[in-house]
């Protein structure tokens, strides 16, 4: 099962693909969190990623597609794989067809993560990240056992410079211009389901699953 999660930043595409990975026992690949282990490492490919990212706006479609098309053709993504924050871009999207296209694959599913501007301004002012291992929660909706500190790793929760106001407007922009078209484009090739994101997280996951089937 090849998925494509869709939506603004800060829908919950994110918390609902790690959900996916683990019923379906498929791997999550978030290129966000890829840019942001390289970052924490100080690779040459986080340095660059970096630059776009702190702005609020997409890193160059070259160096998405390249990871991304080397990721997917790895051995654990033979049965299926749920990409979240890829594809963000026409281009994008048309590189990875052509990517799966050459091993006779296709996505099956692009789910939209529905949550109107107005709410996401709100829940990414809430979201907190682990300074550590990157997992993500929010002060209201997904908190943690333990205030200001990680479930998974105890590591220090931050808000990430991304989610601070002014970038998440950037970001909402960027979202519109770039991000959006893609609606169409999966609409286009019939897999396109949307769901309602304003909704809690556990019955958003359902409504996915009587989608994708049991
Ligand atoms: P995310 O965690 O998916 O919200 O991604 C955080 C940031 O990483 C984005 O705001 C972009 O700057 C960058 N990024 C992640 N995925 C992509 C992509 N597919 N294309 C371009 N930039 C991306």
């Amino acid at each position: 099962m090849k998925i494509v999660m869709l939506g603004a930043p800060g829908a919950g595409k994110g918390t609902q693909a790690i959900k996916i990975s683990e019923k379906y026992n498929i791997p999550h690949i978030s290129t966000g969190d890829i840019f942001r282990s390289n970052i924490k490492q100080g690779t040459e490919l986080g340095t660059e990623a970096k630059k776009y990212m702190d702005q609020g706006l997409l890193v160059p479609d070259e160096l998405v597609v390249a990871l991304v098309a080397d990721r997917i053709t790895k051995e654990d993504c033979k049965d299926g794989f749920v990409l979240d924050g890829f594809p963000r871009t026409i281009p994008q999207a048309e590189a990875l067809d052509k990517e799966l296209e050459k091993i006779e694959e296709k996505i099956d599913f692009a789910i939209e993560v529905d949550v109107k501007d107005e709410n996401i301004i709100k829940r990414m002012a809430g979201r907190r990240a682990c300074v550590d291992c990157g997992a993500t929660y929010h002060i209201e909706y997904a908190p943690t056992k333990v205030e200001g500190i990680c479930d998974q790793c105890g590591g220090k929760l931050i808000l990430r410079d991304d989610d601070k106001p002014e970038t998440v407007q950037k970001r909402l922009q960027v979202y519109h211009e770039q991000t959006r078209p893609l609606i169409e484009y999966y609409n286009g090739h019939n897999i396109l389901k949307t769901v309602d994101g304003a909704i809690g997280i556990e019955d958003v996951f359902n409504n996915i699953v009587e989608i994708l089937g049991a």
